[in-house]
């Protein structure tokens, strides 16, 4: 909504410029992130520097009208300067009482150190001269101008940062210098002089002298690194739409670098890598922002603080505690302290590892401040997945190389990489590696994105490395300072050891050891947070969760995640094992019925104690097993590998036997061949063409359920007939089963209660759902093939082919085997769901595709009102808990609606 403000009585002007008294937490579309926060910490009385926010509308407009600013911007930033003027008692270019500003960038959702930012901003040479008499401290002054020569003239005026830093080691090096404390004010006058020479050789221009100048390509600088690279590629891994724009903070500086009582830093209210309740952070004195990112010097521990300057500790203690009160939620702010005085640059909700998460959101139940649907809402389903990450097996034997920080849990292996670009190029081919540097930057983004894990010589839990690998839920070591890089020879050293690109290491980000070579990895353990808040999850759910498992073992890690029952169990996962494939070869390469009732038989003995075993390892949960699916030259060899076979049995001059056998073999596989499997002879028309396929196993099914109730078990079984798109098919194939169910039940003297259902995976089986659903007990949408045959994208070559620059254009959202398409393929399911219920009222109608584990998909299959979803058993936590997510999901938005 665009707020209008009437001026001078008639006119109406946009409002672009907010202080920071005029907004509020709520306006972080129109403010951003950062502003709104800044408001509202100003509101409720926190000691914030003044400031102002140019909205994210001014932002948007400059982008819509060819980079220009709004008309009434400046206007509006002058009366906003003027005021913080006012507050300060100082003036913008002023030799008396100088006002030097921070200007930031702020979009509505954090992007960190995406965009850009520029500090003591209003320094020019007569103000520098001011700031070091006001400061007593001449050193200070001079090191406040080049920090923001350097920012300026990289940011703003885009000269290569490495030039700077390059003239700073120079002087260095010149004057014999470790750090860059032992500058002398003389040093770094000159230091300035040489930066002004740089950004005049490089970029054409003088240095800016003037504040308002500077302030305005500052402004219009923030708004440019909306469109930067890595602000582009952050945006989308992270599905950030480009509408969005970014705010503009611009706020008074205060100064953590005057001296031994000022100091700045960053903190969290709770742990963010475990989620315990203590102040959490990691400050420097005598310093400004950067310095405590940029690993110059290393952070000191915020306990540390306390020591330090006891009362800017307490202040600071005193303020997280209100933040998070007030908040209702962790927080990770900034400060900094000039002269022992505590002034809150920003505070966000806090970025946080699942265990954190998990811990956090249980914690705060339990401390009264959200309730459970609160906490529910709290957990980004796929961070879940992070907990069902490996971690290093406690009886593996390996030496540990060195330890960093462990800075983002779990435990990765790869190769070793240097380069971010090596590790994008490496990690899309496929192979698994470990991103190595000293410490990385957004510029290492498509780097980190493509790694295993990421291991860093340098930097603290709050940089650049561990602070993204914890939102990517990678494992991360930081700051191991025993890695010694040589980026020239791609290699690093620790101790006497070196280590090459392409040797193998592991990392375990959850204790920060680094191991050379492979150690054998098992997946975590769930703890009590996990459990309860899946509990809750629970509680609030509609839809059920079951999982896909085609082998006992599955069976038994779908119970422990809780699982409901299996959705679907694939059989010819069975048929591919390698002691079953001669008999199914067998079977398939058979003449007459009797030759392949030998093999069949084989196979019925094997299926019958597959089928018993999960029946036992699911007792009392509901057990759907699919018939056969795939063309049976699938389980043939192929025809390739045959011609070059009998190619060279004919060179060879094999025995005229030999030769015949193989030739046999190539006609058949010949024959089964289909141009289009896919669209072939599979599914239900294998089990209506040849018929004792499915007979075998519907009777493997049936007996071993036999078999388990008299073992003392509850076996609940649905058969489910793949591929119908005809409701005739289905028909046939259901009397046929139930005569071999009635023929079992007879031999036996048992009977069972059972279903028989179909998957939904044609759209012509959804356009007549009402006719299928007249011999279906229930319905299993096959999202898979369904997207497959209604977008008529093959599911083998699409996503290797095209999709990706379908999604890279704009023309799909998303990859649709990914996340489902809800307005296609969700529109048959929706159509199906509506047919079936028609006739069938308690139908029962699940999802069994990829889909069901995906957590946009989960909340559609709630939408449309199915009863359960089916996904893979490490996935089913993640289900839990986005069909818990749906229904809260559901309710607010009623709620809005009223
Ligand atoms: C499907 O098509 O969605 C499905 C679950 O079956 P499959 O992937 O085995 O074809
Ligand atoms: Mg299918």
């Amino acid at each position: 909504m665009s707020k209008l403000t009437i001026r001078g009585g008639s006119a109406v002007r946009k409002k672009y410029v907010y202080f920071f008294d005029e907004g509020n937490a709520e306006m972080r579309d129109l403010l951003g992130g950062k502003g709104a926060n800044l408001c509202e910490m100003t509101r409720i009385g926190l000691p914030v520097p003044p400031g102002f926010v140019i909205s994210t509308e001014a932002c948007i407009h400059y982008f819509e009208n060819g980079k220009k600013f709004p008309e009434e911007l400046w206007d509006q930033v002058m009366a906003a300067l003027a005021r913080v003027e006012s507050e300060t008692g100082k003036k913008f270019g002023d030799e008396e009482r100088p006002l030097l500003v921070s200007v930031r960038s702020g979009a509505k959702v954090s992007m960190p150190g995406m965009m850009d930012t520029v500090l003591n901003l209003g320094l020019n040479d007569e103000t520098v001269e001011t700031l070091s008499r006001i400061a007593g401290n001449q050193r200070f002054a001079y090191d406040c101008y080049r920090r923001f020569m350097q920012m300026f003239g990289n940011v703003v005026m885009e000269v290569k940062k490495d030039l700077f830093e390059h003239a700073l080691s120079d002087l260095k090096d010149k004057k014999g210098y470790k750090y860059d404390t032992e500058l002398t004010p003389v040093d770094l006058r000159e230091l300035v002089d040489t930066f002004k020479g740089i950004v005049k050789k490089e970029s054409g221009q003088e240095f800016p002298s003037q504040p308002l100048k500077q302030l305005e390509m500052a402004i219009r600088a923030v708004f440019e690194s909306w469109y930067n690279p890595r602000a582009i590629t952050y945006r989308k891994i992270n599905e950030i739409p480009e509408t969005l724009g970014t705010a503009v903070n611009v706020q008074t500086m205060v100064f953590g670098n005057m001296g031994e009582n000022s100091g700045t830093g960053v903190a969290f209210t709770r742990d963010p890598s475990t989620g315990e309740k203590k102040l959490y952070g990691e400050y420097l004195l005598n310093a400004q922002g950067e310095d405590v990112v940029a690993g110059i010097r290393t952070p000191q521990p915020l306990e540390k603080l306390k020591d330090e300057l006891l009362e800017a500790y307490d202040k600071l203690a005193g303020i997280m505690d209100t933040l998070e009160q007030h908040y209702e939620d962790m927080q990770d702010l900034e400060f900094t302290i000039e002269e022992g005085k505590l002034y809150m640059l920003q505070t966000r909700v806090g970025k946080r590892t699942a265990a954190a998460a998990l811990k956090i959101a249980v914690d705060m139940v339990e401390e009264g401040l959200i309730d459970k649907k609160t906490a529910v809402m709290r957990i980004d389903p796929s961070q879940l997945d992070q907990l069902l990450h490996p971690c290093i097996d406690p009886n593996a034997d390996f030496q540990v190389l060195t330890k960093g920080l462990n800075a983002s849990p779990g435990a990765a292996m790869g190769k070793v990489v240097f380069h971010a670009d090596t590790a994008e190029e490496m990690g899309k081919a496929g192979e698994m590696v470990i991103l190595v540097r000293w410490e990385t930057t957004p510029d290492d983004i498509h780097g980190l994105v493509q790694s295993q894990g990421i291991l860093t010589s340098h930097g603290g839990m709050t940089s650049h490395a561990a602070v993204v690998a914890r939102g990517m839920g990678k494992p991360c070591v930081c700051g191991a300072e025993e890695v010694k890089i040589d980026y020239a020879s791609k290699s690093c050293r620790v101790k006497d050891v070196v280590i090459r690109e392409g040797d193998i290491i592991t990392i375990d980000g959850t204790t920060g050891r680094v191991i050379l070579g492979e150690v054998p990895l098992i997946p975590p353990m769930i703890n009590e947070d996990f459990r309860r808040l899946l509990a809750w999850a629970d509680e609030i759910r509609k839809l059920g969760v079951r999982a896909n498992a085609d082998t006992p073992e599955d069976a038994a890690r779908s119970r422990d995640f809780e699982a409901e029952g299996i959705g679907l169990c694939r059989t010819e996962h069975m048929f591919m094992a390698e002691d079953r494939l001669p008999h199914v070869q067998a079977a398939i390469l058979a003449k007459t019925d009797e030759e392949r009732a030998e093999p069949l038989q084989k196979l019925l003995k094997m299926q019958k104690e597959d089928f018993a075993a999960i029946l036992k390892a699911m007792n009392g949960l509901p057990v759907t097993i699919r018939l056969l699916d795939p063309p049976l030259h699938e389980f043939l060899p192929n025809l390739g590998d045959l011609r070059v076979e009998v190619a060279e049995l004919k060179h060879r001059g094999a025995s005229l036997e030999e030769l015949a056998a193989k030739e046999e073999l190539l006609a058949n596989v010949r024959t089964l061949s289909e141009a289009n499997p896919m669209l072939g002879l599979r599914g239900c028309r294998l089990g209506i063409t040849r018929p004792d396929i499915y007979q075998m196993q519907v009777r493997a099914i049936f007996e071993a359920a036999c078999d388990v109730v008299e073992e003392g078990y509850e076996p609940v079984v649905e058969v489910m007939i793949p591929l119908v798109g005809i409701d005739k098919e289905l028909a046939l194939l259901k009397e046929s089963t139930e005569k071999v169910i009635h023929q079992v039940f007879e031999e036996r003297g048992i009977r069972i209660g059972y279903k028989i259902g179909t998957m939904i995976e044609l759209p012509r089986a959804a356009l007549t759902a009402d006719e299928i659903a007249k011999h279906a007990e229930f319905f299993s949408f096959g999202t898979n093939d369904l997207t497959q045959t209604t977008f008529g994208f093959s599911r083998d070559d699409a996503e290797g082919k095209f999709i990706p620059e379908y999604v890279e254009l704009g023309i799909l959202e998303k990859n649709p085997f990914e996340v489902l398409d809800t307005e296609g393929v969700g529109k048959l399911i929706d159509m199906a769901v509506k047919l079936s219920r028609q006739v069938r009222p308690d139908i029962k109608l699940g999802v069994c595709g990829e889909h069901g584990g995906e957590p946009k998909s989960i909340k559609f299959c709630h939408q449309v009102g199915l009863t359960y979803v089916s996904c893979s058993p490490f996935r089913v936590p993640l289900a839990r808990l986005a069909a818990a997510q749906a229904v809260v999901e559901e309710e607010r938005e009623v709620f809005i609606d009223k």
